[in-house]
């Protein structure tokens, strides 16, 4: 049976994009993948300025969101990545085999270190703690969206160096586990769902709320008139109709559209009419965390346990390959 591991950053409270860029799959993953491993990426969060208050927030917000969602911690392993200080270690190995100039290359770094005009050593050496998240668990698969199927190279090349380095075959080489739903774009129709885009619709806001987001959303920008035919493949509403409607509500959706049976704003009230149906259980779920917040620390902990558990056998296995294991008279000769 394959490993599961992948983390999200703590955006706080989920929106539709990552739900159902990563989330979404996930629940289903750990049906099929029991003990999953799935991490709050929180030491990823503070390679740029940003203020502790909020981060704790948004920490918070994201391991509830999370649980609200579906994770289930008797099926799936959830911890908060900075209870398992093993990542830092491995991190730290990992870049004494790493060559700068692959990092120097990756395209997130040159695009946020060009604008700050300190740069942290931080930045740079981001995709290293990405490997080590992944390999800590020598996890052999990381679902991830088609965007961030590069992102796993570095762990795939460290994987390799370390194993050709101390002539063992000790770590797997990830795989990418391929997200079932495409790419997301905001409600603006011009760049990817993103909180701080403000173009998304919040995992937990009440159907008003999601109405009056999704009313003005973008459409075909060909249909200018109810009597103009339609193109649902060009329409990120038709997007969110696969997403969240049912096979034959999605081939009724596309026929009314390709012969204007349908203005955009009806189109629109079937679509919400299958987001309230998934996301009120979740909302619930919520609202009953939020009453017992416990629930929410004793999975993080039961998670942080496991995980640790796992991380310190990989740890203490990488240290004896590596010669920096435990001095014994014995060992010594
Ligand atoms: Fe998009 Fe629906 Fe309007 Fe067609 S009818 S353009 S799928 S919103």
């Amino acid at each position: 049976m394959a490993r599961i591991f992948s983390g999200i950053q703590p955006s706080g409270e989920l929106h539709i994009g990552n739900y159902l860029g990563a989330v979404k799959n996930w629940v289903q993953l750990q049906a099929t993948h029991p003990g999953a491993i799935y991490c709050v990426v929180d030491y990823h969060a503070i390679t740029g300025s940003y203020d502790p208050a909020v981060l704790r927030a948004r920490r918070w917000g994201m391991a509830k969101s999370l649980l609200a969602a579906g994770i289930d911690p008797a099926k799936a392993v959830l911890f908060m990545q900075s209870d398992v200080p093993e990542h830092t270690e491995l991190s730290w190995i990992f870049t004494t085999i790493t060559p700068l100039g692959d990092l120097e290359r990756q395209t997130q770094f040159k695009d946020k270190s060009a604008k700050v005009e300190s740069i942290p050593a931080g930045l740079l050496m981001y995709p290293v703690l990405q490997s080590a998240d992944i390999l800590l668990y020598r996890a052999d698969s990381v679902p991830v969206g088609e965007d961030q199927i590069q992102h796993l190279e570095l762990a795939r090349d460290t994987s390799r160096k370390f194993n050709l380095k101390f002539g063992v075959e000790y770590f797997p080489e990830p795989k990418p586990l391929l997200t079932p739903t495409r790419r997301i774009m905001g409600l603006d129709g011009n760049a990817k769902m993103s909180k701080s885009l403000g173009n998304t619709i919040g995992l937990l806001e009440t159907d008003d709320e999601i109405w009056q987001k999704l009313r003005p959303a973008m459409t075909d920008p060909q249909r200018v008139r109810k009597s103009d035919p339609g193109r649902p493949e060009v329409c990120n509403i038709f997007q969110l109709h696969k997403a969240f409607n049912d096979e034959t509500t999605v081939t009724n959706v596309a026929a009314q559209c390709r012969t204007a049976g349908w203005g955009c704003m009806d189109c629109k009230k079937v679509l919400l009419e299958g987001m309230v149906q998934e996301l009120t259980p979740i909302r619930r779920r919520s609202e009953d965390l939020d009453a017992e917040p416990q629930q929410v620390l004793d999975a993080l902990a039961d998670g942080g346990r496991t995980a640790r558990g796992i991380a310190q056998q990989t740890i203490s296995e990488v240290r004896e390959i590596m010669g920096l294991g435990a001095m014994t008279a014995a060992a010594l000769g």
